[in-house]
């Protein structure tokens, strides 16, 4: 072992500067313009995987091929099987007037690496990578038998991924499934994430008149589809913060006194997060401090809003139709098609008459929940122990990995999440970073793992 992590230490430069090569794909799932990079970053990474010694296996999907690296030729029975999941795609990176340097472009400020993706995710499962890496290189044995699935439509809702793991089912049986794709409150509180929130999703549209309408003309005997849709998501929240959706809470199971206890460690300074989020006040539902508000609560968000001008100067129009994206974040145990089915019931029922209404239902993922108390989840706790030196803190993630759920109903197994991002690393905004430390530790933590795992 203590070879091992003397590789880890010896390489580091070269580890960050292969990570730079990797951040420097503009691998953007969501934008067709971007088939061939994803392409060429996929590639990439299978060559890379075999370089550091990983039978890797790039393997065609309908959309973007997946890379399937393993420590082994044949899986033998006796040896425990882990894998790792991880995403070489990206979102976009628009805007990109509000990047401080190009988004593919990496660069490296203090002990932060700056690029689309550095962080989300490709940072993070690129640190198990090397960790492998670092039993691989040094002849030193893994205690257990390990396979990498690094998948290329992650941010676009995994499309092919379930297809796929249910086609490989035999092969990719396993113990648990470690990801690494949360966060952690600090470099001082490594994290296990025992609970994640589900999405659901639905797009909003209200359509009023045939085409656009000289508001002089015709301004005053027409519903504007704009203020119609305005009054409609307005009347979807209350001013306590409760969504107003009839059923919407049913099925939310609440905490427990033990896990209120374990959230309430948390580091959490109100004025801070307010500072750092940049906004007056925090707001939101009513009775729950703020970190189980985001975490632990099921929310529903406007994610975007367009209708009539948006250009320079004034148009006078009634707008033909006003548009809205939503998502809402669930948690255990709502099931995103009901609250789907619930919310479209709703917007029928309290949508005016005077204007049309389609709500067309988006994707969705379950919320998940895994036992912080079973003995992987102990192990996992462990080998944060020794890698950041510190007590590591116990955490719900209000972000949804959906594919989580698709692996225990398909492979039956469980998810370890144990993420490296921290609070400020911007991941889906402009200016994404990883933390280099972050890194660092999570090699180690990753080399840490395996002799933990196995141990069980
Ligand atoms: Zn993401």
């Amino acid at each position: 072992m203590q070879q091992v992590l003397k590789y880890l230490e010896q390489n580091q430069t070269r580890f960050i500067g292969e990570l730079c090569d990797y951040v420097r794909f503009p691998s953007v799932s969501a934008q067709p313009q971007h088939k061939g990079d994803l392409a060429a970053c996929a590639n990439w990474l299978h060559q890379h995987c075999q370089s550091v010694g990983l039978r890797s296996r790039l393997c065609p999907t309908e959309g973007n091929p997946i890379i399937l690296a393993r420590t082994f030729q044949q899986a033998s029975r006796s040896r425990p099987h882990f894998l790792v999941y991880g995403q070489y795609d990206v979102l976009p990176a628009e805007p990109f007037e509000l990047w401080q340097s190009p988004p593919f472009e990496p660069r490296i400020a203090g002990r932060s690496l700056f690029g689309r993706g550095a962080c989300d995710n490709k940072g993070q499962h690129f640190a198990h990578l090397k960790a492998v890496e670092g039993y691989l290189k040094t002849g030193t044995e893994l205690p257990c038998e390990l396979t990498f699935l690094i998948e290329g439509e992650e941010e676009v809702g995994c499309t092919h991924l379930g297809a796929f793991l249910k086609s490989n089912r035999e092969e990719l049986k396993c113990e648990a499934i470690v990801i690494s794709d949360t966060g952690i409150p600090s470099l001082k509180h490594p994290a296990l994430t025992y609970s994640l929130r589900g999405i659901a999703a639905i797009e909003v549209e209200v359509r009023g008149p045939s085409r656009d309408l000289h508001s002089g003309i015709y301004g005053g005997s027409v519903e504007n589809p704009a203020m119609a849709l305005c009054q409609l998501l307005g009347k979807l929240r209350d001013k306590n913060g409760r969504i107003t959706i009839p059923g919407f809470y049913d099925d939310v199971v609440p905490l427990t006194s033990y896990e209120r206890k374990q959230l309430a460690r948390l580091p959490f300074n109100e004025k801070e997060h307010r500072d750092f989020l940049g906004v007056p006040k925090l707001f939101g539902e009513k009775g729950y401090p703020p970190v189980e508000q985001r975490s632990a609560r099921p929310t529903l968000e406007i994610n975007g809003l367009t209708s009539g001008y948006q250009g320079d100067g004034s148009k006078t129009i009634i707008p033909a139709w006003a548009r809205a994206k939503i998502t809402m974040r669930l948690v255990p145990n709502q099931k995103p098609a009901r609250i789907i089915k619930l919310a479209q019931q709703h917007l029928k029922r309290i949508c005016p008459p005077a204007v049309r209404l389609e709500v067309k239902p988006g994707h969705g993922g379950e919320p998940y929940l895994v036992s912080p108390t079973s003995r992987k989840a102990q192990a996992a706790l462990r080998a944060l122990k020794t890698a950041f030196g510190c007590e590591p803190v116990l955490l719900r993630e209000g972000g949804s990995i959906p594919i989580v759920t698709d692996f225990k109903k398909i492979l039956g197994a469980d998810a370890l999440m144990l993420g490296l991002a921290l609070p400020d690393d911007n991941p889906h905004s402009p200016n994404e970073k990883f933390s280099l430390d972050c890194f660092e530790k999570g090699m180690r933590m990753g080399a840490w793992l395996w002799q933990e795992l196995a141990q069980n």
